[in-house]
């Protein structure tokens, strides 16, 4: 034989593929015509592109499939729709039939809202399922607790909304968030989205509360909500901005909880002790112990933080003096 065989098994893609020079494939062709070890490697070489063939023909068929379920849960959920607005029809042509005017009839149609956003949505939406689903859903809470509170003629839709409203975005903005189509307009700015979220419902829900309460609401809200934010935004900018490892950003996280649980304690202290001193009780205070505790927080997380932080810098000098 004129070549070696590890030679011409290097080839033989390039040869399969008609893009080796005219010299190469006279050398190849000569040596399978002798070679029967190399025919075979050629046989198998050919039957794998056929392989890949079939594959890619199997995903098109299951392409096509999929469109097709679309299509069908599509109807499906459209059916479903219709069953669920039979019931309603029918309460509300004998709501009205019996002189009734709309009644309960509204709370009826908001409760059956509820089942529909969650059974009938997600096949009827073709894209965006978990974003239109949970804000539906969410929305449909909403108006149900509205015309409850129609009917019952309450004042309480206000705070019981926004309630909802905070909680829920609670539980889904994360989902939210990483799904289309937002996840497409928010790249890197998801965590930053959800914790503005947070905030603004977490305000509007404040609000509503302080608008429905009687007695002085809002210096006392503000103290205790105030700091809690704070906290929690700086909590979140430290998890996620700051450059130091898990170590230090314990540690820095354990002395932002000691220092603002340690001035909101005093905070709430003064404010307790100004108004029993008003009212003209005697206060016996038990902040020493809690002080303890925020302090003992405080020192261990300033000592980690410096553990970590030098870790940090240890290992950077390391990585350094290894590259080098
Ligand atoms: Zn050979």
């Amino acid at each position: 034989m004129k070549y070696e065989c590890d030679l011409i098994e290097d080839l033989l893609p390039l040869y399969k593929d008609g893009i080796c020079s005219d010299t190469s494939k006279t050398a190849v062709e000569e040596h399978l015509a002798e070679c029967e070890k190399c025919r075979d490697i050629y046989e198998k070489l050919k039957d794998e592109t056929v392989d890949e063939l079939m594959i890619r023909e199997k995903e098109d068929v299951i392409g096509s499939q999929s469109k097709f379920f679309k299509r069908k849960s599509a109807l499906a959920g459209s059916i479903i729709a219709a069953i669920f607005a039979l019931p309603i029809l029918i309460c509300l042509i004998v709501d009205l039939a019996g002189g009734n005017g709309l009644g309960w009839f509204f709370i009826v149609l908001a409760a059956m809202l509820i089942p529909t956003t969650l059974i009938a949505v997600p096949l009827m939406v073709p894209e965006n399922k978990m974003f239109t689903t949970m804000t539906s859903f969410t929305l449909s809470i909403i108006i149900l607790l509205g015309a409850i509170c129609l009917y019952t003629r309450g004042n309480w839709f206000f705070i019981a909304a926004s309630s909802v409203l905070f909680g829920l975005t609670v539980c889904f903005a994360p989902f939210i968030a990483c799904r289309r189509p937002l996840a497409g307009y928010l790249k890197n700015y998801k965590g930053l989205t959800v914790m503005g979220a947070y905030t603004v419902t977490f305000c509007i829900m404040m609000i509503c509360i302080g608008i429905s309460a009687n007695a002085p609401f809002w210096p006392l809200a503000f103290a205790i909500c105030a700091p809690l934010i704070a906290m929690v935004w700086i909590i979140f900018a430290i998890i996620r901005y700051l450059p130091v490892n898990g170590l230090a950003k314990t540690g820095l996280i354990m002395t932002v909880i000691g220092i603002i649980s340690f001035a909101g304690n005093k905070a709430a202290e003064y404010f307790t002790l100004k108004s029993a001193t008003a009212a003209g009780a005697t206060v016996i205070s038990r902040s020493s112990l809690n002080s303890a505790i925020y302090v003992a927080t405080m020192a261990i997380g300033v000592i980690l933080s410096v553990i970590g932080i030098a870790v940090g810098r240890i290992k950077k000098e390391t990585d350094k003096g290894e590259e080098k």
